[in-house]
């Protein structure tokens, strides 16, 4: 055929679905038009993708010499924009397929949940994503030549102003390829401005593998995206400083990274992924859930979005970084990603290599690992919480400090606890608090510390929330110091012995404490945990522990009042006094007094605050108002005595 015998231009119907398509397009879609340029400048990478992919077995289809690539063209006073792509093309068949009807599963999906709400509907468009139709929210016409490569057929020029009809056109076109243009709506010229191509093509189309070309002022080819991105290069040609570079100006990282972690896998599922473990937290990003950074999700090179829940769950949220998936659709949505299985597959990858990282740093640099422990930590712990299918993994990767520590520099790894437990002891055991310095000194570590059993010290507070489901580590149980009937098994066997001799001898007393404690404490029982505190307060089994509670209250949680049993050390000074004095005069009302002064020191010891302060520094005064007017007595005598 020659070009006097071209055919005359045709009109042609949109098939239903895509009028409907077209329809909501022009009509209902507002938000996020600049859309467009990405999805076009995707199709024309597919192209080119294809194009390239075909000549491996058809070598005569594509110059061995050209570059494929794609070229913008601006034209402000036009009002227009054109994309030209040297890719695969298409014949007259594959427009009227391609182009004139809706064939893609996710837009008839999306067809079949509209609801004739204009409102609703374009909602759901921003969900499933409309490909090349989306040129009609800016474009009042589209003119789209193209050239099957390969083929005989003539290029052919279709055209349409959207909504009912398009028309065709066979025309002249040596090269094979797609030139689009688009004819901008009034109030949508902006698009032909450069900076603003430019700037769109940084956000979405950046790394598409091949080169993105606009004319500069000379009219001469300036490239525009940075075609190859780092994650999809060999990691031994990154340097250091290039991970970093990325690191800061991509993905909002505002220090040294404490560690990168760089992945190409190939085989079923296809994806990169660049991660970046931070030295710092930034609080702001820590507690504000919308984050703009967090992990981007890529498609094909094609950004899609900040931040990707999707990827990574809650308790890493630190991290940041790419993963760029080839099997994903371009059109995935936060909404549509949430029950993609492909996502769920690629998140448990990417967490993977995360636990083989963290475990490699833990193994190989215990002091980079401390670090990022005392940063991220308290987060990382939500894991055990959040993620039982890694239970097992989170278990060898926390950390705690404990009383085999001198500081808070020292932290201790469970198993390493296990490797250092006693000859006899059959628990792993743990004291909360809200800090060092009290659970340091709690009464309830003395037994622990005369036998020389290590205690870890839980004391963020996300340790409470978590510990019911550690619960057990290697087949040793984990038991809170303050709950509960202690039992050191053999090792604890004198104090056993010494309780039950005491139990009998206190009976009477106990009971009178617990009379005049009615209100505070459920029981009273001689302890076997004490060696120098004269008495102690612990949690019975199954109630809440003080520092849950403690913690509770200050989220503003209403929290059941559980109260405690008080332990009595049977050998302390105090109480072997109050025996007496209880034996000669069981209605004493000193007894009163002293026994709410004990309770309350007893809360004081584990960092709780008292009830009622004033009435304390009362009783506590009149003891020592008591205590020296006895020792001047004493004085007074032994100076008259002297004289
Ligand atoms: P999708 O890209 O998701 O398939 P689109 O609506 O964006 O959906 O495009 C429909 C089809 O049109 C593409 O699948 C492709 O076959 C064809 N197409 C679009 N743009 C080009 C292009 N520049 N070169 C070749 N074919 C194209």
């Amino acid at each position: 055929m020659t070009s006097t015998e071209k055919t005359q231009s045709q009109e042609y119907e949109f098939q239903t679905e895509a009028k409907q398509m077209l329809h909501l397009v022009i009509h209902s879609l507002y938000t996020h038009k600049e859309i467009f340029l990405r999805e076009l400048i995707s199709n024309a990478s597919d192209a080119l993708d294809k194009v390239r992919f075909e000549s491996l077995t058809n070598p005569d289809i594509l110059d061995k010499n050209a570059e494929l690539k794609i070229n913008l063209k601006l034209d402000k006073t036009a009002k227009t924009i054109t994309i030209s792509d040297n890719g695969i093309g298409m014949t007259k068949d594959e427009v009227v397929q391609n182009i004139g009807t809706i064939a893609r599963s996710g837009s008839k999906a999306f067809l079949e949940k509209l609801t004739g709400d204009q409102k609703a509907d374009s909602n759901l468009i921003g969900q499933f994503g409309v490909g090349f139709y989306s040129v009609f929210m800016v474009a009042q016409s589209v003119k789209l030549v193209t050239k099957r490569a390969g083929s005989d057929e003539p290029a052919i020029a279709w055209e349409s102003k959207g909504e009912m009809s398009y028309s065709l056109e066979e025309v002249d076109k040596k090269e094979h390829g797609t030139d689009i243009t688009i004819y901008l709506k009034e109030d949508e010229s902006s698009f032909a401005e450069d900076w603003q191509a430019k700037s769109l093509v940084k956000k979405y189309s950046d790394f598409i593998a091949f080169p993105i070309y606009l004319p500069d002022d000379k009219g001469k080819d300036e490239l525009i995206n940075a075609t190859k991105p780092i994650w999809k290069r060999d990691p031994s040609e990154i340097t250091e400083e290039q991970y970093e570079e990325f690191y800061k100006q991509a993905c909002g990282g505002f220090d040294k990274p404490l560690t990168t972690i760089h992945n190409r896998a190939e085989g079923i599922m296809e994806y990169a992924s660049l991660l970046y473990l931070p030295t710092k937290i930034s609080p702001m990003e820590l507690y504000n859930y919308d984050r703009k950074h967090g992990v981007k999700l890529y498609v094909k090179r094609v950004f899609i979005m900040d931040d990707c829940k999707e990827l990574l769950p809650e308790y890493l949220r630190f991290i940041k970084g790419v993963v760029d998936s080839e099997d994903l659709p371009l059109n995935v949505s936060r909404e549509t990603l949430q029950d993609n299985p492909l996502i769920q597959k690629i998140k448990k990858a990417v967490v993977g290599r995360v636990f083989s990282k963290l475990e490699e740093i833990a193994k190989e640099e215990p002091e980079t690992y401390k670090s990022f422990w005392k940063e991220f930590g308290p987060i990382f712990k939500e894991g055990l919480h959040a993620d039982l299918d890694n239970k097992e993994k989170l278990m060898e990767l926390v950390r705690y400090q404990s009383s085999n520590g001198d500081s808070a520099d020292d932290l201790t790894s469970l198993k390493q606890y296990v490797s250092r437990m006693r000859e006899g002891q059959k628990d792993i055991y743990y004291i909360t608090g809200e800090n060092r310095a009290i659970v340091e000194k709690s009464p309830h570590l003395e037994i622990f510390r005369e036998k020389g059993i290590e205690v870890l010290y839980m004391i963020d507070p996300i340790d409470e929330f978590v510990i019911p489901n550690i619960y057990n580590y290697d087949g040793k149980q984990l038991k809170s110091v303050a709950r509960g009937d202690l039992d050191l098994g053999d090792l604890g066997k004198e104090e056993k012995k010494e309780k039950k001799k005491v139990e009998t001898k206190y009976k009477k007393l106990a009971e009178r404490i617990k009379n005049i404690l009615t209100n505070q404490v459920k029981d009273v029982r001689v302890t076997t945990r004490l060696k120098d505190s004269p008495c102690c307060l612990v949690a019975d089994d199954q109630d809440m522990g003080a520092n849950m509670e403690k913690l509770m209250k200050a989220m503003g949680q209403e929290v059941p009042v559980a109260k405690r049993i008080l332990e009595i050390n049977g050998n302390h000074p105090i109480f072997l006094n109050l025996q007496d004095i209880y034996k000669k005069d069981p209605k004493n009302k000193q007894l009163e007094e002293w026994v709410n002064v004990l309770y309350d020191q007893a809360l004081i010891a584990e960092g709780q605050i008292i009830k009622n302060p004033v009435d304390y520094l009362k009783r506590v005064n009149d003891l020592l108002e008591t205590a020296s007017s006895t020792a001047k007595e004493s004085m007074v005598a032994k100076e008259e005595e002297k004289a």
